[in-house]
Order: structure tokens, then sequence, then C-alpha cells
């Protein structure tokens, strides 16, 4: 028999999220182990359930929703999108510009592969939420990787931005609330990140899952709000929001000017059209996710669930010596660093490799991320405080017996 080799278009394609070292935490499930996961921002099996009235909006409609729907959605639900649209000021959108799809994920494939010609640049941003770098390169893309600067925040470093930019560049991805950093971005900065992309006709792809994840009552703006003269792509769902990841549902908001984006629009919609429609049962639940009750705020304020575990667990890291962290002011995770000069770490996936061997906690290394340097690693404070607790105490001691080599 002749061996079977992956396609060449996935050689340059990487997602570590759910990479290597997630199949080794499997395994040592298989044979008895407990690991504690702080790899996967997927808050239901952390007890952070879609709220009760969603669910039972799915459970009524459920019978109706064995058919499929129109390609880019049911109209109630894309009805409650534009709603959504219009409270986010995004400019110049009318139904005809909101797809929904099977998450994200999803549209962010459709999106790219609907753009981009062997040879064509991206801008995403170092550190990233990888599918999008993935979703490049699968689409025959080159990602190139603009600094987000630690020290700054976390925010996109622009000078780096426009160095990067060539003529090959069509877009520019900004992910705010960011994973995996936090960084929740004030409106000045967008309004700058807008001006390089009307200067260099670039795309705006704003992925905006957490944007009602935030605490300490920052605020967060729609990039596309800023930019009415230009080409945005703004992408949300109910993965984060509402708690409901596993309802597969995410949406895609064309808006700003889009004159000279015809071709493109045909080509989201071809291929909208191949993949049918997003999940039928999980759209329905989009009409009152947005029009209900936003429970979230109960989550985020001071005495919430998630703020008392991002400050737990920011408190617990940064006591270890040589680890500092920018605390995060939105989504679900924390990005520390650790001090080379105290850890020297040369291959960051070992050093999470043996974590995990060595003390049952599982994470993502920082350059799982297309991080620069293997000084990061990326913890999800979805586990209650007694797991973090536990989890931290682990990633502590771990790190002294590193310190003492
Ligand atoms: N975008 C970001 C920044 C994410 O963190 C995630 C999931 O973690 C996604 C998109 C994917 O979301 P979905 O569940 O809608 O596919």
């Amino acid at each position: 028999m002749q061996p079977v080799h992956k396609s060449q278009k996935l050689a340059n394609v990487c997602y570590d999220i759910r990479g290597p070292v997630l199949e080794h935490a499997r395994k040592m499930e298989d044979e008895g182990h407990r690991i504690i996961k702080l790899n996967i921002g997927n808050p239901a099996p952390f007890g952070f359930f879609a709220p009760d009235e969603i669910i039972e909006d799915v459970i009524v409609n459920l019978p109706g929703a064995s058919g499929y729907s129109d390609s880019k959605g049911l109209f109630a639900a894309r009805k409650a999108i534009m709603h959504y649209a219009q409270e986010k000021a995004l400019p110049n959108v009318g139904m005809e510009d909101i797809y929904i799809g099977n998450g994200v994920s999803e549209l962010i494939m459709v999106a790219m592969q609907a753009l981009l010609d062997a040879g064509d640049e991206v801008l995403v941003p170092a550190p990233d939420y990888p599918l999008w770098t993935a979703a490049v390169s699968l689409a025959g893309g080159r990602a190139v990787h603009y600094l987000c600067d630690e020290s700054a925040g976390w925010f996109p470093d622009l000078d780096d931005i426009r160095a990067k930019i060539t003529p090959n560049t069509r877009a520019i991805v900004i992910i705010n609330p960011n994973n995996p950093t936090g960084a929740v971005y004030p409106p000045e900065l967008l309004a700058h990140i807008v001006e390089i992309a009307r200067q260099h006709q670039l795309i705006i792809y704003a992925d905006e899952i957490y944007d009602k994840v935030l605490y300490d009552g920052v605020s967060h703006t729609s990039i596309a709000s800023l930019a009415p003269d230009v080409l945005c792509i703004t992408l949300n769902g109910l993965s984060k929001n509402y708690r409901a990841a596993g309802f597969r549902v995410g949406w895609l908001i064309v808006s700003g000017e889009k004159r000279h984006a015809r071709d493109y629009i045909e080509g989201l919609n071809m291929l909208c059209s191949m993949r049918l429609c997003a999940n039928v049962q999980g759209q329905h639940a989009i009409q009152t996710a947005l029009g209900g009750y936003q429970s979230i705020d109960d989550l985020v304020a001071p005495h919430g669930r998630l703020c008392r575990q991002r400050d737990l667990a920011w408190k617990l890291l940064t006591e270890i010596p040589g680890v500092s962290c920018v605390k995060p002011q939105g989504a679900l995770y924390l990005f520390p660093r650790l001090d080379p000069a105290v850890y020297p770490i040369a291959d960051d996936q070992q050093f999470i490799l043996e974590l995990l061997q060595q003390e049952k906690v599982l994470l993502v290394q920082g350059t799982g991320f297309n991080w620069v340097a293997p000084d990061h690693f990326r913890v999800v404070f979805l586990p209650n405080t007694d797991d973090l607790t536990d989890a931290i105490g682990r990633i502590a001691r771990f790190l002294e017996n590193v310190r003492k080599q």
C-alpha cells in the first residue's frame, strides 16, 4: 500500500492549542491520572453554562430546526445581529451583510479562503489566537506577525505594523479583546490602526468574540465603528459571551466601504452556499441571547466568579519569582512571562510537556500563539478557585525545581 500523506497545503498549518501536548494529556488520563486543564477556553465544563432562556428557546424550536436554513442564516437571528451591529455603531450594515456560521472558526476560514491568493500577506498579531495564522496559511497566504508590546499593556506596536506592510499586504487582523493577552484596545489606538488601513488600503478583520467579557469597568469599541470608509469584517458569536461554545454559532458582519469589494463578497456568498448553512438548532439561540438578559455582567463584576478567578490567578502567578504578567482586562486568559535570566527555556513545548508529566497541569506554550520567544505560557482562568490554587501551586513547585537546576 502507498503511504497516505496529508496534503501539502497543511505543511505550514499549525494549531497547538489542541496539539501534541494535549494528545499526551489524553494518554495520561487513559492511564488514570487526573489532569488539571488550564488549556482551552471552553466555559461549560467549568460550570459556566449558557443562560436557561437560551437553552429553552433552542428546545422549543428544535422540531422546526430539522431543515436547512438560508445559507446566510435564519432571518430572525440575522435581524437580532443587525440590531447588535447598530448598538455597536457599525456603519453601513444591511441585512445582506450578515452571515451566520458554525462558530467564528468556520467564518475565519471562509473569510480567508475567499480572499487570498498565493503570495498575499495578512498582518496578524503576535501573540495571536493561532487559528488566524493557520487559516491564512491554509488559504495559501502568508501570515506576517506584527508585535504586541508587553511593556505597553500588550497593545499593538503601530511602528511594527507600518514596517511590515508590503505591496502584497491585503489585510490586518485585530483580536480585541485579545486572546491570549486579555488586552482591550482603547478607541484612540483603534483609530491609529484604522488610519494605517486607510492609507494602505487594507481590509480590517476584527475578531471581537470576547467583547462582553470585560473587567474593571473598561468598555469595548468595535474598530469598524471608527472606519466608515474602510472595508471591515467583524466577527463574533455565542461561544464566550453566552457560554454556548458547543452550539457552534458565530457571525460575520461586513461594514464600511463595500463598493470596491463586490467580487470578494461574491466569494463569501459562494463559500457560504457551498457549506449549505450553519447548524440551525444553534441559530435559534441567537435572538434570545442578543435580546435577553446579558447575564455575563454578573460574572465579570468585581464580586463575580470570573473576575475573582482572574484576580486570584494573577496574584498567585505573579508571586512566583521570575514570573510577571500584564493583568488582563478582558477574555478568559493570562499570558505570563518567564524571565529568561531565571528560566533559560530553549523549547517551551518541551517545558509544558514536562510540567504536564511532573505536575499533571496542562497549559499551552507561548509559541503556540505565534509568540516570538519561548518565554510565555497561557493560563485559562475558568477553573474554580480551589483548582486554580492547586494548579498554580503545582506550577510554582515545578518552577522552583527549574530554578534549582
Ligand atoms: N476567536 C478567538 C479570539 C477565540 O479565542 C476563539 C475560541 O477560543 C474563536 C475565535 C473561535 O470561536 P468559535 O467557538 O465561535 O468558533
